[in-house]
């Protein structure tokens, strides 16, 4: 299974809240400086579609999804 990793510029993010809005399972706004951050970094292929559409959204397109190597099929790292 492909896995991405989310690259975000948070410096760009005005906090506008549209991932959230989209994508609550991955996206919230951080209660300390009011700006989104993803719950996950690193997701798999069946999450890609949504948080390709928040990147796509996001207004200062601040968001990228990179394609990761995943060569380990070991998944008991999840911490
Ligand atoms: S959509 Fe973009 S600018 Fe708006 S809160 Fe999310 S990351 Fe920040």
């Amino acid at each position: 299974m492909k896995h991405y990793k989310i690259r975000q510029d948070r410096d760009l993010c005005v906090g506008c809240g549209r991932c959230q809005m989209l994508c609550p399972d991955n996206w919230e706004i951080d209660d300390d400086d009011y700006k989104a951050k993803p719950k996950k970094e690193i997701i798999d292929e069946n999450e890609y579609q949504i948080n390709q559409q928040v990147a796509d959204e996001c207004p200062v397109q601040c968001i990228k999804l990179e394609e990761v190597d995943s060569d380990d099929d070991d998944d008991e790292d999840d911490d």
